[in-house]
């Protein structure tokens, strides 16, 4: 019974750092964030209870080209992201660009697409 209720609490911390963060974010930014509201998770929780609630269908998983880490986002509707150069830190881009039919080649049939932006966050361009 005990080690259900504390899996309960790990699991709504990782859940509210999610609700509480306007960014996805990698395993060791959902550790830091959650354990403000479990101070006893370790990274073995969180690893794991990502997975399920990427399983669960509320979280999904980022792969992105060229980067060495995962990301995790609350399951949402289509959008694109910005990535920082320098920390990796990953932002939400509000919009799609809505010329990508004019860019598809004569004859093709468009179905899917991705974009990624890369640049400098807010913080390392101001040191930078
Ligand atoms: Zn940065
Ligand atoms: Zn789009």
């Amino acid at each position: 019974m005990g080690v259900i209720r504390r899996n309960t609490k790990q699991r709504e911390a990782i859940r509210l750092a999610f609700l509480k963060s306007p960014r996805p974010m990698t395993p060791s930014e959902v550790l830091r964030e959650a354990r403000s509201y479990a101070d006893s998770l370790g990274s073995a929780t969180v690893y794991r209870t990502l997975k399920l609630l990427c399983k669960e269908g509320w979280l999904v998983q980022l792969e992105l080209p060229g980067e060495q880490v995962t990301y995790y986002e609350r399951a949402q509707e289509h959008h694109h992201h910005f990535v920082c150069r320098l920390c990796h830190g990953l932002f939400k881009v509000e919009g799609c660009p809505a010329n990508l039919l004019e860019l598809t080649p004569a004859g093709c049939a468009l179905e899917d697409h991705e974009l990624l932006l890369y640049g400098l966050c807010p913080s390392c361009n101001k040191s930078a």
